[in-house]
């Protein structure tokens, strides 16, 4: 990824300050989903960090992974999984829980989502404290599947959330901040 490309993106990102609650930037990434340019560049660099894999499913986490990794699928001709928060998925589910700064969170993903063995490409927007993401590679890795690599458009990297994720698992940020 250039240089240019990567401040081609920074220019869709806007910092709202004090959202959702005092002391937090939130990094809003509508202005580049609504920038049809912008939105197609984003998946083709979530592709290009498979490095010539090829994933089985995509797998998204809710809510804002829904809307890259079903892009990134369909680009790649593969299915989507979604990873939703607790009480969301109809059918049989695992999941897990996990701290947040304030409290716990849970997300799920349905029991016949994955089969043993399957190569998966996991996505999702922002890798902040790391928690989100280190439960879904927990679930993926529940079912067996085999994660080629989780990635994320936005890592922040102060927040130091790598460490709450398995070092066996490749992971990939198109921006860092
Ligand atoms: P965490 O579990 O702490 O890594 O938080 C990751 C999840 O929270 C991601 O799915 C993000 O969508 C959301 N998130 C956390 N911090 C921010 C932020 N500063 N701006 C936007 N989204 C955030």
């Amino acid at each position: 990824m250039t240089e240019e490309q990567k401040n081609q993106l920074e220019s869709g990102i806007r910092d709202v300050v004090d959202f959702p609650k005092p002391g937090i930037i939130f990094k809003d990434i509508t202005p580049l989903l609504a920038n049809g340019e912008l939105f197609r560049l984003t998946t083709e660099m979530f592709i290009e960090s498979l490095e010539g894999q090829v994933p089985d499913k995509v797998i998204g986490i809710d809510a804002r992974g829904f809307i890259f990794g079903a892009a990134i699928a369909d680009r790649l001709g593969v299915g989507f999984i979604p990873v939703r928060k607790k009480g969301k998925l109809p059918w049989d589910t695992t999941g897990v829980a996990y701290s947040l700064e304030y409290g716990e969170a849970h997300v799920e993903i349905h029991r016949d989502a994955v089969s043993p063995g399957e190569k998966v490409f996991l996505i999702d927007d922002l890798l902040a404290t790391g928690g989100t993401a280190g439960a879904a590679i927990k679930l993926v890795k529940e079912l067996g599947g085999e994660i080629l690599v989780m990635s994320f458009l936005i890592e922040l990297a102060f927040l130091e959330g790598r460490k709450n994720l398995d070092s066996d698992v490749r992971t990939h940020s198109l921006l860092t901040y």
